[in-house]
């Protein structure tokens, strides 16, 4: 077995093993949730695309997407906590910084560095909420970051800041309050960065909360030079965006196939024929989209943009469904805070919005409309 399939499997083992039986607890868990990223880090299986020289062990996309979608599947808060830290593994060693990809990418899938994303403000049109400007050994970043999910969890994360020309600096900078106005060093590998830091409370979330999204502010921060991982050219994030269209639709197939989970479950208990009917059609359209996913993602042409996005829109409206259906099989226990299904349908909440693009929010609006009437 190659190094990159051994890699899935124990992903998988552990997974089916030991994050399922504790899904509904690491939901509304903290202290659990960071139980199970601490396991993840003892198995290695926080940086599964990093490249062989940093460690390993650089799985390819197509296994990478059967991960996203397994861990979907059984812990959304798991899911899109851990993927922040694994987006910041591809950006790090995407970058230019060799210094920086030495020093954090052998670290980053044992746990040893763990770092978010926040970058998500250079979505929004307008003046930037988040700026950077060159300074002498760095930049200093002044500005709002809406959303970093992973406080108490990720001590650092990479930034994402528009510079005055239009390109946008992305560094490693602190998931901590800085002193107010500190000079003062916030721990050993960031004993150089000086200004300050706010940090909100975790926001109180409908759906994984337990991940601990908050804002983080910055006013006068120097983040110097070594921090630094690269700088994207302006309108980076919306090329970004259109290439990733359909790469981010796994996870709300992996939150469809928990769905399916428990609709199976049901039939399996229920005397209802029915029951087993809408198993086999939401299982038809799953493999459907599963297809559908994949050819779209073979090109990110222009010209396939909107078959993209049609797919895109497909796995937001499947998990929803899908999650309806399962708390449709389930009757009133559905609604019990102990019941995977109300968390399921939770989490496609998450993934209707998460890196959603005006097109995006367009491409899932037209397809809610289209199928209403009779
Ligand atoms: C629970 C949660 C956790 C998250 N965690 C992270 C994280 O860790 N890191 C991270 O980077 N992101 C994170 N996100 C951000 C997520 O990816 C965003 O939801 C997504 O980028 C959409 O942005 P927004 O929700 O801020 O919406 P908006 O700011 O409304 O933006 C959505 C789009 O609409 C456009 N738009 C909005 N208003 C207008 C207008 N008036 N005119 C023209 N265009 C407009 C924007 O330009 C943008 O393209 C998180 C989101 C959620 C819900």
């Amino acid at each position: 077995m190659s190094r990159e399939v051994e890699a899935l499997e124990r992903a998988k083992h552990f997974l089916k093993t030991e994050v399922a039986p504790k899904a509904q607890l690491i939901d509304r868990d903290v202290s659990e949730l960071h139980k199970i990223v601490r396991r993840m880090g003892e198995l290695e299986l926080l940086a599964l695309k990093r490249a062989e020289r940093f460690g390993g062990p650089e799985m390819p996309e197509p296994l990478f997407r059967i991960y996203q979608e397994e861990v979907a599947r059984t812990s959304g808060s798991l899911a899109f906590l851990t993927t922040q830290h694994q987006s910041a593994v591809g950006l790090i060693s995407g970058g230019e910084n060799e210094a920086l990809k030495e020093d954090y990418l052998p670290k980053m899938a044992n746990g040893d560095r763990l770092v978010g994303i926040g970058f998500s403000q250079l979505r929004r049109n307008g003046p930037p909420i988040m700026c950077a400007e060159r300074t002498e050994g760095g930049y200093i970043l002044n500005g709002h970051v809406p959303w970093v999910t992973g406080w108490s969890y990720f001590p650092e994360f990479l930034i994402g800041a528009s510079l005055p020309e239009g390109q946008s600096v992305f560094a490693v900078v602190p998931l901590v309050a800085t002193p107010v106005d500190g000079k003062k060093a916030l721990d050993e590998n960031a004993a150089d960065e000086i200004g300050k830091v706010t940090v909100s409370a975790p926001m109180e979330l409908a759906a994984m909360g337990a991940a601990m999204t908050v804002t983080v502010d910055f006013e006068r921060f120097l983040v110097p030079d070594h921090k630094v991982a690269f700088i994207k050219p302006t309108g980076w994030i919306k090329n970004s965006d259109a290439i990733n269209i359909a790469l981010q639709g796994h996870f709300a197939i992996g939150c469809a196939m928990a769905g399916i989970d428990v609709v199976r479950d049901n039939a399996g208990k229920k005397p209802f024929p029915f029951l087993t009917d809408a198993l086999h059609a939401l299982e038809q359209e799953l493999a459907d989209l599963k297809s559908a996913t994949a050819n779209a993602q073979r090109s990110t042409d222009d010209s396939t943009t909107p078959e993209r996005l049609a797919v895109r829109a497909w796995a937001i409206d499947f998990a929803v469904r899908a999650a309806h259906a399962a708390i449709t099989a389930s009757s009133g226990a559905a609604n019990s805070v102990d019941h995977p299904a109300q968390r399921i349908y939770r989490e496609a909440l998450v993934y209707t919005v998460s890196a959603q693009t005006p097109a995006v929010m367009e491409a899932t609006l037209t397809r809610l409309i289209a199928r209403g009437g009779r």
